[in-house]
């Protein structure tokens, strides 16, 4: 008898910081494959809140009720990537119609770099739709409660970093002034 296949997924994604829009996804992808690799992709057009190490701590600490997930991070080629943990699918959410757009020119331009890796979308939770990384970001900077939209163990994570950007800016604006003086 040949060796079993185990069906291996991958879920890049920027996670800057993950939401509960993304363990969603997590949760329900989990479901239809063997192992499902969640991974911190290096995306060079943004620049992130988090640094890698800290994107993949704060997805660990809220991936691990579910026993058959692995998270790692990776930059360079996607494709390469997948096809070397042996994977040959690659989850994305979809929100609405303008993630669409973006999603169906991404997944196109990996099929044409990599034929034998299917992009398969799962469509999000209509509680969670309106959910982003960057929403969530400027809703903490202004004081706003995220309660209920990440997990719960990081949202102190989030607000600290935040404020503790807010003082940095702050010491950087004001301290040539206080020196003056
Ligand atoms: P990227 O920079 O690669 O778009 P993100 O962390 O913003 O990374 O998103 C990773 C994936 O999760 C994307 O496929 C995105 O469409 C999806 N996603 C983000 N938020 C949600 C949500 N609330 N519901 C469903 N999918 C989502």
């Amino acid at each position: 008898m040949g060796e079993t296949k185990l069906k291996i997924a991958v879920c890049p994604g920027s996670f800057d910081p993950v939401t509960n829009g993304h363990v969603d996804i997590f949760e329900r992808a989990s479901k239809m494959f063997d192992l499902l690799i969640v991974t911190v992709f290096h995306n060079p057009n943004k620049t992130p809140l988090f640094d890698m190490q800290e994107r993949v701590e704060m997805l660990k600490m809220t991936t691990n009720h579910i026993d058959n997930i692995r998270v790692d991070c990776c930059s360079g080629l996607l494709s390469d990537y997948v096809l070397k943990q042996r994977a040959n699918i690659i989850i994305r959410g979809l929100r609405a119609l303008v993630d669409f757009e973006y999603e169906f020119q991404r997944a196109l331009l990996i099929r044409k770099v990599e034929p034998t890796i299917e992009t398969l979308f799962i469509m999000t939770s209509n509680e969670y739709s309106f959910v982003s990384s960057s929403g969530i970001k400027e809703v903490a900077k202004f004081g706003g409660s995220i309660r209920g939209l990440v997990p719960e163990s990081i949202e102190n994570i989030i607000k600290e970093r935040l404020n503790a950007d807010k003082n940095t800016f702050k010491r950087r604006i004001c301290l040539p002034v206080a020196t003056a003086l």
